[in-house]
C-alpha cells in the first residue's frame, strides 16, 4: 500500500483511499535535522505533505526513501522546495493555491485599515489604565489616515493582488499595479486599474500591498532606495514573503517616521523580528497567519489530497509547480 505523510498536523481531513496516512506533529520540529529523522523514520514514503517552512532538499528527498514521488506544498508559496532536485529525481512538486486567496487578501486589507488607524497604539491604549484615567480622548488624538478614494499599489498581480484590489472597490480607491506582463482582469472594469512600474507606483500610491512570490527576482524588490521614494503618508503592507522587504531599510524607516506605516504578517528572518520591529508604533504585526481563517486551510487540505491521488495515479497534477 502507498504511504503518504503530512509533515505536520493541519486542518481538514487527508482522504487519500487505498494509502497509509501518518500525520506528523501539532507543533514545529526543533531543527530540520529533527524534521528529516522523523521522515527517515517513516520510509518508504510515496508523497510528502511539506509544510511552508519545511526545507525540501536533496536530504529530505533521500530521508524519504527511493520511493518518493512527490511532494505537496501546503501553501501557494514554494521558496522552500527545491524545484529542480525533485525534478532530477523524477519527483512532482504540487501546492495548494486559491484556497489561500481570500483568506490571504483579507489580511492585506485588515492590515491595510489597521495601519492606517494606528491600531498598534491605539489599542494598547484602550486597554491601558491611562484610558480610564485621562477619560475621553480630544478629536485630534490618535487621528489616523483616510482611505475613501486614495490609491492602492499593487505589486504582484496575481490570485491574491486581484482579490485584494476587488476589496478596495468598496472605497473607490484608484488602483495601480506592478507585474510583468500586462493582466487584463486589474485594466477592465470594475478595477479600471493601470500598470506601473515599480518606482513610479511608489512615488503615487498611499497604500501599497505586496503580493509577490519570493524568488531571486523579488529578494528585497523593496529596499532603502525605494522606500525613499514613498510618500511620507504612505502605507505599506506585505502578505507575500518577508524577504521581498528589506526589513531593516523598512524599520529605519519607520522609526525615523520617513512613511507613516507598515503591516506585516510575513517577516524576513521568519519567525525572528529585525531588532526593533516590535517596538514600533507605527507597524501592525501578524505572524503569518494569512491562510488562517475560517475553511480556508480545510480546501487547502483537500486541494492537497487531490494532487496526492494524482501523484499516486500516475496522473497530471491538478496544481502542478513546474521546474
Ligand atoms: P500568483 O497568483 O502566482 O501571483 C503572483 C503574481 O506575482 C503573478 O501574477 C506574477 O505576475 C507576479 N510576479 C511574479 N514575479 C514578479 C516579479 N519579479 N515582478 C513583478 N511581479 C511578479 O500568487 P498568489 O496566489 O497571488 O500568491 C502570492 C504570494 O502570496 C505567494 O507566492 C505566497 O508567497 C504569498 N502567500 C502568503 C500567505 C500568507 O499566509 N501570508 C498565504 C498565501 C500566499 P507576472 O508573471 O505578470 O509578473
Amino acid at each position: 500500500m502507498p504511504k503518504v505523510i503530512v509533515t505536520r498536523k493541519t486542518p481538514g481531513e487527508y482522504d487519500i483511499p487505498g494509502a497509509e496516512v501518518v500525520i506528523g506533529r501539532e507543533g514545529p520540529y526543533e531543527t530540520q535535522e529533527e524534521l528529516l529523522e522523523w521522515i527517515a523514520s517513516q520510509a518508504p514514503i510515496d508523497v510528502i505533505v511539506s509544510m511552508y517552512n519545511d526545507r525540501v532538499d536533496d536530504a529530505y528527498l533521500d530521508a524519504a526513501g527511493p520511493t518518493i514521488k512527490g511532494v505537496v506544498n501546503f501553501a501557494v508559496g514554494h521558496e522552500n522546495i527545491d524545484v529542480a532536485a525533485c525534478a532530477r529525481r523524477g519527483v512532482k512538486v504540487g501546492n495548494t493555491p486559491k484556497a489561500v486567496t481570500e483568506g490571504t487578501a483579507d489580511m492585506a486589507i485588515l492590515l491595510i485599515l489597521a495601519a492606517a488607524r494606528r491600531m498598534t497604539e491605539a489599542g494598547r491604549y484602550a486597554r491601558s489604565p491611562e484610558y480610564a484615567e485621562k477619560g475621553q480622548l480630544s478629536m485630534s488624538d490618535l487621528v489616523g489616515l483616510d482611505i475613501a478614494g486614495r490609491t492602492l499599489l499593487i505589486v504582484g498581480a496575481g490570485r491574491i493582488g486581484y482579490a485584494t484590489a476587488m476589496r478596495s472597490i468598496g472605497w473607490g480607491m484608484n488602483v495601480l499595479y506592478v507585474a510583468r506582463s500586462r493582466h487584463y482582469a486589474f485594466e477592465f472594469a470594475p478595477l479600471n486599474a493601470r500598470k506601473v512600474e515599480l518606482d513610479e507606483g511608489l512615488a503615487e500610491a498611499d497604500y501599497i500591498s505586496i503580493h509577490v512570490p519570493y524568488s531571486e527576482a523579488t529578494h528585497h524588490m523593496i529596499d532603502a532606495r525605494r522606500i525613499g521614494l514613498m510618500k511620507k503618508r504612505a502605507v505599506i503592507v506585505n502578505t507575500a514573503r518577508g524577504a521581498v522587504i528589506d526589513e531593516q531599510a523598512l524599520v529605519d524607516a519607520l522609526r525615523e517616521k520617513r512613511i507613516f506605516g507598515a503591516g506585516l504578517d510575513v517577516y524576513e528572518h521568519e519567525p525572528i523580528l529585525t531588532p526593533g520591529l516590535a517596538e514600533l508604533d507605527n507597524a501592525v504585526l501578524m505572524p503569518h497567519i494569512g491562510s488562517g481563517a475560517g475553511r480556508y486551510r480545510e480546501m487547502m487540505a483537500d486541494i492537497a489530497c487531490q494532487n496526492v491521488r494524482a501523484i499516486l495515479a500516475g496522473e497530471d497534477l491538478p496544481f502542478e509547480v513546474k521546474p
